[in-house]
């Protein structure tokens, strides 16, 4: 017997809607590419995303089509979050950092129609628009003011909205029609097309507003410090309009200063962003003696990478608690969520901080297991690694146009790649990514455990742990570290601090001082790229 209740789609449009009738003067800041600050309100957000929408068809863009974005967080971008999947059509966010070739690749693999992007790369989408095959429009999210320099095809976002009335009603479709793409950033192979749904975005927006989840509200003002390229900003911007939290959008900016700067002026109470983004503010307040009492922060997010323990304590140390998370594109991204239990409130704060460190547990909707190598499931001990597995209705089934071919086993879980351990209470240790774990004797060393060891060094601003050919050991872990800016250390001081704090088998075979490291285009560190340069150091 069928249920006897209202079969409502949820649609992403359904969000702005509610955010325009129930919270339609809550602000929305933002920094823009003219170095202007734009505020806006949810009403005046509605309304633009109407004007677009109707721009937008007018452009001939029709439902199911992709319209791609190279572009900053800004008040037009958010505007397209809306009004592209509000018309049935799909966003492509593209990684504007990533490789020329991959923006090609990417561009023509989604055959994407229309092109916007903001005026700090219109010299890049001269420079692509040769290769593209598909895209019949390239638009400047800018007005007519600030066209000086970019592509002379390009159309005017401001005079494409000013020529419309926004007299437009969302249209109604089936909610697993899809909303968003974004692509993995390839670290392995080409780059992979995740299609988001309407429905997979709407139940992760009720995740981000759930208590033990982001905790995301309408007493909220959130620093938008995690880019709209970057899985849907983590689905912050259709939560916040769930919600009615209000946003703020740093624009290109997103170095420590700008991020402060921001959140005193505009009194953040919430942020999120990946571990390279808080070194940055952390950074700036040390060197330059910011006043950390202005910071209103309640909780920040960290995610896309491991939280170093560091940076958990400096916030703590502040007032702020770190919620870190565990995500990727296939998981819409999130996918467990650290908040602590009741029975850790009377935890001291070690204890605490060791809790923050792991990846936090499995939201409702999101199931995880880890297998051994044959598929079988591990015991949830806190002891044993293996392949981290998920499953639920807002993870991949697959990838766009079939790539990689079928990506779910038999019973419908999908392999992350990841390496972890899970503990009694469902809480998540990401231990490695498959292809960064270190393979010591036929026993894994942990390249993120070594790395947030190094990391509570004084000393060290980052640090990267890779695998180096051994002839007995097979592989042996060697360090690189970026120092701090004044800072000293030698390689014996470093191994003395890592004795007290890793096995004495798990100790660096060697340690590099460089003076940066690379980092993919969303803030990760390129350990392929490392271990290009550095795979074949023979230790000293
Ligand atoms: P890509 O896989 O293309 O680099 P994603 O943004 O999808 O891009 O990255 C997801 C991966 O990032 C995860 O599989 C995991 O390895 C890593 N990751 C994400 N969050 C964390 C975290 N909190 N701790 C450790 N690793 C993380």
């Amino acid at each position: 017997m069928l249920g006897l209740m209202q079969d409502r789609p949820l649609l992403i449009s359904g969000l702005l809607r509610h955010a325009e009738q129930y919270h339609p003067d809550v602000a929305i800041v933002s920094k823009t590419c003219e170095k202007t600050t734009e505020r806006l309100t949810y009403k005046s957000l509605a309304e633009r995303a109407r004007q677009l929408a109707q721009a937008l068809i007018r452009l001939g863009v029709k439902p199911g089509d992709r319209v791609a974005t190279m572009a900053w967080n800004t008040h037009r971008h958010l505007e397209l979050y809306f009004a592209v999947s509000g018309i049935g059509a799909v966003l492509h966010t593209v990684n504007p950092r990533l490789f020329p070739e991959q923006i090609d690749y990417i561009l023509n693999h989604a055959e994407s129609s229309v092109l916007l992007f903001d005026i700090t790369f219109g010299e890049q989408v001269r420079a692509l628009m040769p290769n593209l095959t598909s895209v019949r429009h390239v638009i400047a999210m800018t007005d007519a003011d600030h066209m000086a320099g970019q592509p002379s095809e390009a159309l005017v976002y401001e005079d494409l909205i000013a020529q419309e009335d926004g007299d437009f009603d969302w249209p109604v479709f089936d909610e697993n029609s899809a909303s968003s793409l974004c692509y993995t950033s390839g670290t392995t192979g080409n780059p992979k097309g995740v299609l988001y749904s309407h429905r997979s975005t709407v139940l992760h927006s009720f995740v981000v507003c759930q208590r033990d989840g982001l905790n995301l509200g309408a007493a909220d003002c959130t620093l938008l410090a995690v880019p709209l390229f970057h899985v849907n900003a983590w689905g912050v911007p259709y939560a916040s309009a769930m919600c009615g939290a209000r946003l703020v959008l740093p624009g290109p900016d997103l170095d420590g200063k700008s991020l402060y700067d921001l959140a005193v002026a505009e009194g953040c109470t919430f942020s999120l962003g990946v571990p390279t983004v808080w070194l940055g503010l952390f950074k700036h307040i040390e060197e330059t003696g910011a006043d950390t009492s202005k910071l209103t922060f309640d909780r920040v997010v960290i995610g896309g990478s491991a939280a170093p323990r560091s940076i958990i304590e400096k916030f703590r140390r502040i007032g702020v608690f770190v919620i870190h998370a565990w995500g990727m594109s296939e998981t819409s991204p999130l996918a467990s969520v650290g908040a602590l239990l009741p029975k850790h409130a009377a935890l001291d704060e070690t204890a605490q901080v060791d809790i923050q460190t792991l990846q936090g547990r499995a939201i409702f909707g999101v199931e995880l297991r880890v297998v051994d190598d044959r598929g079988e499931p591990l015991p949830h001990d806190g002891k044993v690694a293996g392949d981290l597995q998920v499953r639920g209705p807002w993870i991949a089934a697959g990838y766009y146009k079939g790539e990689g071919g079928d990506v779910l086993d038999a019973e419908g879980w999908f392999s992350t790649g990841d390496v972890a351990k899970l503990d009694r209470d469902g809480y998540v240790q990401i231990t490695d990514r498959s292809k960064d774990v270190i393979k010591s004797g036929g026993e894994w060393i942990s390249s993120i455990d070594l790395e947030n060891a190094a990391m509570a060094h004084p000393a060290v601003q980052e640090a990267a742990v890779i695998g180096i050919p051994h002839p007995k050991w097979q592989e042996r872990p060697l360090l690189l570290v970026v120092r701090k800016a004044g800072a000293s250390v030698e390689k014996s001081g470093l191994i003395d601090h890592l004795s007290g704090l890793v096995a004495k088998w798990w100790l660096p075979d060697d340690v590099l001082f460089v003076d940066e490291l690379p980092h993919t285009a969303t803030g990760k560190l390129q350990k392929m790229e490392l271990r290009k340069r550095f795979g074949d150091h023979v230790a000293g």
